[in-house]
C-alpha cells in the first residue's frame, strides 16, 4: 500500500501528534492561557511594567527551577541558540576555545569560533554521528564549548567541568530541563524556547555564573569590536533591568513562563528528568522488541532521554513510516535532514505524554503491518 493511504485507527492514535524536535510540541493549555492576556500583555511595550514583570518571573522561575546559586544571573536576547553561538564568539571566548563535535549543533559552534579572525583556531574533539565525543582538560584553552544533547543525532553527555579554571559553557537547548544538570558543573547553560520548553524560536536565554559575568565584563572593556546585537555586556545590562536590547516577541516568553510554571508545579526538574526517562524507556524499549527497528545510539549511557533516534533495518523504508504517520496527523518524525539515515526521530521533551510516545509506537507498529513489513 501506498504510505500516505494508510489508515490508523483513531483508537490507537497519541491524543496530540506532535514529536517535532524543534519547533516542538507547545501544550494547547499554554495557548488557551495565551488568549488570557490578548489586550493587557500583547501588543504592549517591552519597557514598560506588565512585560517587564512576566520577564521577572520568567527569570525568578529560570533560578527556582534550576536551583541557581546566589550570584547566577539569567541573561537573555534575541535570535535563539544560533546568534548566541556568534555572540559568544564575540563576547566569551578570550582567545582560544575548545569544543566538543559530534553532530551539527556542536559542529556550527566549532565553526563559529573558527572563522573568529581575532581569536586563535579552537581546539576541536570529535566523535562520528551517534557517539559522544570528550571533553580534554586543556591549559591553552579559556572556554569549552561543550553540548548537553547533540539535537541531530540524540546523544546527551553528562554536564562535567573538564577542569578547573576555564568558562564551561553548554548548549543545552534541546536538554535544558529534560535532563539532570547541577549548576556548579557549568559557568554558562544555554538554550532556546522552542525545544524542552514548549514555546517558540527567537530567543535566547543563557543562565550565567559570576566567572562567566567577570568574562563578559573583561572582554567588554577590551578593545575588541563586538557588533551591539551580540554584545553579552549589552545583553546582561538590559537583562538585569528585565529587558532585552531590541523587541522581543512577548508571546514566545509567555508561552515558555506557562511551561516554565507548569514544570515546577508538576514536581520541577526532577518530573521533568523523570518524565523524559519514562519516555525514553518506552521509545528504546520498543525499539529493542522490534524485528526491524534498533536505536541508533548503541551505548546506552549517552542514549538520549529527550531526543530518541531509532533505525530501521534495510527491509523498511523510514521515509514512508514517517509519510504515513504524517498523513494521519503525527508529524515531524522524520530523522534530521543531514544526518541522511533509515531513521525515525522523536523529540520526548517534558511537555510530550509518555501515553503519547506509547501509543506512537503503536502506530509504527501498525504502519509497519500495513506496509507488509514483519513486526
Ligand atoms: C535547535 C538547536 C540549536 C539551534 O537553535 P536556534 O534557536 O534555531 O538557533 C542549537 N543547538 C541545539 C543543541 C539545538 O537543538
Amino acid at each position: 500500500m501506498e504510505a500516505d493511504q494508510i489508515v490508523i485507527p483513531e483508537h490507537l492514535k497519541p491524543a496530540d501528534g506532535r514529536f517535532g524536535s524543534g519547533p516542538s510540541k507547545v501544550r494547547p493549555e499554554a495557548v488557551e492561557s495565551l488568549r488570557g492576556v490578548a489586550t493587557t500583555l500583547l501588543g504592549t511595550s517591552h519597557r514598560q511594567a506588565a512585560v517587564k514583570n512576566m520577564v521577572a518571573r520568567l527569570q525568578e522561575a529560570l533560578s527556582e527551577f534550576f536551583s541557581l546559586p546566589d550570584g547566577y544571573e539569567v541573561v537573555l536576547g534575541n535570535g535563539g541558540t544560533t546568534a548566541f553561538w556568534d555572540a559568544q564568539v564575540f563576547g566569551l571566548i578570550g582567545k582560544r576555545s575548545q569544543h566538543v563535535v559530534f553532530g551539527e549543533f556542536s559542529s556550527k559552534f566549532a565553526e563559529a569560533a573558527r572563522m573568529a579572525p581575532h581569536l586563535d583556531d579552537p581546539q576541536v574533539i570529535e566523535a562520528p554521528p551517534g557517539e559522544a565525543a570528550i571533553p580534554e582538560p586543556s591549559s591553552s584553552v579559556d572556554l569549552y564549548g561543550l553540548i548537553h544533547n547533540e539535537t541531530s543525532t540524540g546523544v546527551m553527555v553528562p554536564v562535567k567541568r573538564p577542569a578547573p579554571g576555564a568558562i564551561v559553557s553548554v548548549d543545552a537547548t534541546s536538554g535544558a530541563g529534560g535532563l539532570p544538570v547541577e549548576a556548579s558543573e557549568f559557568d554558562v547553560y544555554y538554550f532556546a524556547p522552542q525545544k524542552t520548553f514548549a514555546s517558540d524560536g527567537g530567543l535566547w536565554i543563557a543562565l550565567c555564573s559570576p566567572a562567566a559575568i567577570e568574562r563578559v565584563e573583561t572582554i567588554a572593556a577590551s578593545d575588541r569590536y563586538v557588533p551591539p546585537s551580540l554584545d553579552l555586556k549589552i545583553a546582561l545590562d538590559n537583562s538585569r533591568k528585565q529587558q532585552t536590547y531590541n523587541t522581543p516577541a512577548l508571546a514566545t516568553i509567555y508561552l515558555m513562563l506557562q511551561q516554565l510554571e507548569w514544570m515546577t508545579e508538576q514536581g520541577g526538574l526532577k518530573w521533568a528528568v523523570e518524565r523524559c526517562a519514562e519516555s525514553a524507556e518506552v521509545m528504546y524499549g520498543w525499539a529493542d522488541a522490534s524485528p526491524v527497528a534498533t536505536p541508533f545510539v548503541k551505548d546506552r549511557q549517552v542514549r538520549s532521554n529527550t531526543v530518541a533516534t531509532v533505525d530501521f533495518d534495510e527491509s523498511v523504508d523510514a521515509q514512508a513510516i514517517s509519510s504515513a504517520l504524517r498523513a494521519n496527523g503525527i508529524v515531524d518524525t522524520e530523522p534530521y535532514r543531514k544526518l541522511g539515515r533509515n531513521q525515525l526521530r522523536v523529540a520526548m521533551y517534558p511537555a510530550v505524554d509518555p501515553e503519547d510516545v506509547r501509543a506512537l509506537t503503536t502506530c509504527i507498529d501498525h504502519v509497519l503491518g500495513e506496509l507488509g513489513a514483519s513486526s
